[in-house]
């Protein structure tokens, strides 16, 4: 390891990777932090919302899809043919009042360098259910990303349920609504969050249904959903609902606690605040990429562009600070 690292990237989903693709290959010896599995209440792990993923058919070049692993290992492969270093742990603090910055590791280690391309991501917030995680470890019909998994044929031509009444859970539904039977949307309230045209999209659509004050306290089924017990929040009746695929649509929370009290600046939301069209954070030399800066697209092709601009903008940066 060099007494001050040029970069480091901190992160190990596709934002992070493909800015280690591009920092090795303009020579500036990344390292990237993978992150360490948790458990948060879904596991957390290196690689990302992807490792969550079964089968990828929306990332341009795979016209067969890949799994989120697969793509994952491929993408890591090709970092590490240009030379990017791995390291397990975490990154649990960073100082960056001074220069070099100090990021200090799992292990307690200080690690200086010279600039930072944070790419740690969002995870999906989910119910707390204990069949909901099984089943959606095991592509069992219950995942977080309908845009990502609900034209699986396992979908097609079925009853589906979305849980939220926000934009991401109708822009979810809305899109289901063109593969399966019927959606329900499943929300806490009697009163929807998200914009008045998304809703007026839900309330056109033909096979999809709103089913008020409700909230999944269980989901059944083996190997495979099968149905949803329901609560009725006002008047505590029990009920099921007999659906083929289950998506949560309860928000995203970035990974962000490890940048408490080092001023960089975030959005209402929580998120990394960008300047301009770029990668950079309010801190110079502190960039970002990926869903830990974006509550809109969190795709992962979109992460991987947004991993290529930080690493483009951190390589003229460190030029122009004359640090090459
Ligand atoms: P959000 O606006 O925070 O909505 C989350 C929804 O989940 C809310 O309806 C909330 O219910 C519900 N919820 C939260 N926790 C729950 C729980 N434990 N059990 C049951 N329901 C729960 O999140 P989002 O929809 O992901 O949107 C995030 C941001 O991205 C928003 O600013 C949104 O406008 C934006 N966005 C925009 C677009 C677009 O413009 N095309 C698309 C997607 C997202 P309550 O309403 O009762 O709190």
């Amino acid at each position: 390891m060099p007494d001050i690292e040029r970069i480091v990237i901190i992160g190990s989903g596709p934002a992070g990777w493909t800015a280690a693709i591009y920092a090795a290959r303009a020579n500036l010896n990344p390292v990237v932090y993978l992150g360490v599995p948790k458990q948060n209440p879904a596991p957390v792990l290196p690689g990302g919302q992807l490792m969550l993923t079964t089968e990828v058919e929306n990332f341009p070049g795979f016209p067969e899809g890949v799994t989120g692993p697969e793509m994952m290992a491929m993408f890591q492969k090709q970092a590490e043919r240009f030379g990017t270093r791995v390291a397990g742990e975490d990154i649990t603090a960073c100082d960056f009042s001074s220069k070099p910055f100090t990021l200090t590791t799992s292990n307690g280690e200080n690690i200086k360098t010279h600039a930072v391309i944070i790419a740690t991501g969002a995870t999906a917030n989910w119910l707390g259910l204990e069949n909901e995680l099984r089943l959606a470890q095991i592509g069992g019909g219950v995942s977080a990303c309908a845009v990502c998994d609900g034209t699986l044929p396992m979908f097609r031509d079925q009853p589906l349920a979305v849980v939220g009444g926000g934009d991401s859970a109708l822009e979810e539904a809305s899109y289901l609504t063109k593969f399966a039977s019927k959606v329900y949307i499943i929300h806490r309230r009697d009163e929807l969050r998200a914009s008045k045209a998304m809703q007026q999209r839900i309330f056109d659509a033909e096979n999809a249904e709103v089913l008020w004050n409700k909230i999944p306290i269980d989901v059944l089924g083996d190997e495979k959903i099968e149905s949803v017990h329901l609560k009725d929040t006002q008047t505590g009746e029990e009920s099921t609902l007999d659906v083929m695929g289950l998506f949560i649509a309860i928000g995203h929370t970035p990974t962000t606690n490890f940048l408490e009290g080092t001023g960089i600046e975030l959005t209402d939301k929580g998120y990394i605040a960008l300047n301009q069209r770029g990668s950079f954070t309010n801190i110079d030399g502190v960039f970002a990429a990926g869903d830990v800066a974006d509550a809109d697209y969190r795709q992962a092709i979109t992460a991987a562009g947004m991993g290529c601009q930080a690493a483009l903008d951190a390589e003229r940066w460190l030029a122009a600070q004359g640090i090459e």
